[in-house]
């Protein structure tokens, strides 16, 4: 097939809106996608120092060659931070890879360890807390996730950053809206959305430049433009849910191409009502670390505590920061 605007040799089929695209405009329309979400949004302003999480992976490795560019024409900095967790056998090489893209593009980049931070790597804190064979594994992504969010925003604010840009495509968004839909937890759906707000000085707003872009799209953008992504994936993630919904999702837009974007646009319909109805506008400081948290000490503090205590009960002593 031709390419709809100039005829050239296509390399991708947009079924969504029937067009066809060659290497050229494929890249001209992904960047596009993310230029007009920024704008549409107002995400970047003038002069903004921007964090980019970029973790080694498809996602975030794309979003950050994207900025880049796009850093070129605007004034704006960015600056790429990386969460090393401690995953033997999986993060030293995604960390590799972020160092490389990083390098490649001259952006200054930091990376902040859950050893250093925190006090225990993910693989430690599934070591003390039970045995993944003897069944008795609590959620590994539990801990890491409420880790990686506390690592990030300290990380953000540490860089001085005005804004912490993350990863997440069309796919993501589409899969967290009908995961909380489907657990009936809408609240969550009204603390992150298409636009950000300041709900708190001690929390750097997160923005999600790439929400727009189908993950099908990313994977593309990074092959065609050789660009090196980890693809590998973590070896504690078994989220079962996420992927039905996933494979339900990608068969109902093979039936009904544009299925995604139409979840996406009711979603930010509903957003502004969904922020004023639930966003946290009440605030604390943790007791601990001072960051923000709805209660007194936060959830990345008292996992910590509990990390701690477990440790205590079964004599097994290690470095803490
Ligand atoms: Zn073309
Ligand atoms: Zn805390």
């Amino acid at each position: 097939m031709k390419c709809t605007k100039c005829g050239r040799d296509a390399v991708y089929h947009a079924r969504y809106e029937g067009k066809f695209y060659c290497h050229k405009h494929f890249n001209e329309m992904v960047e596009s996608k993310v230029k007009q979400t920024v704008r549409k949004y107002g995400l970047i302003k003038r002069g903004d120092r921007i964090a980019v999480g970029v973790s080694g992976g498809k996602d975030s490795v794309v979003l950050l060659h994207i900025l880049h560019k796009l850093s070129q024409k605007f004034p704006f900095e960015i600056i790429a931070i990386t969460i090393d967790e401690g995953i033997a056998g999986y993060r030293p090489e995604s960390v590799e890879i972020a160092k490389k893209n990083a390098k490649m593009l001259g952006v200054e980049h930091r990376i902040y360890s859950f050893k250093e931070y925190i006090g225990f790597t993910l693989d430690e804190t599934v070591n003390i807390m039970g045995s993944f064979e003897k069944g008795e594994r609590v959620g590994a992504c539990s801990y890491c996730g409420v880790w990686r969010r506390w690592l990030l925003n300290y990380a953000a604010q540490d860089v001085n950053a005005d804004k912490l840009a993350v990863g997440h495509n069309l796919d993501d968004e589409v899969q967290m809206f009908l995961m909380n839909i489907m657990r009936g937890d809408v609240a969550r759906l009204g603390r992150t959305g298409p636009y950000y707000e300041v709900i708190h000085e001690g929390l750097v707003p997160r923005i999600k430049p790439l929400r727009e872009v189908p993950e099908k799209e990313i994977v593309l953008y990074a092959v065609l433009n050789n660009i090196e992504v980890d693809f590998s994936e973590c070896p504690y993630a078994v989220e079962a849910f996420r992927a039905e919904i996933r494979d339900w999702i990608n068969e109902m837009e093979e039936k009904h191409p544009g299925t995604k974007y139409q979840i996406l646009r009711s979603y930010d319909k509903m957003f502004p009502l969904l922020a004023k109805a639930y966003a946290h506008r009440d605030l604390n400081r943790c007791k601990i670390c001072g960051q923000p948290t709805t209660g007194e000490i936060c959830k990345a503090c008292s996992f910590k505590l509990q990390v701690q205590e477990k440790a205590k009960e079964k004599g097994i002593t290690f470095r803490i920061e």
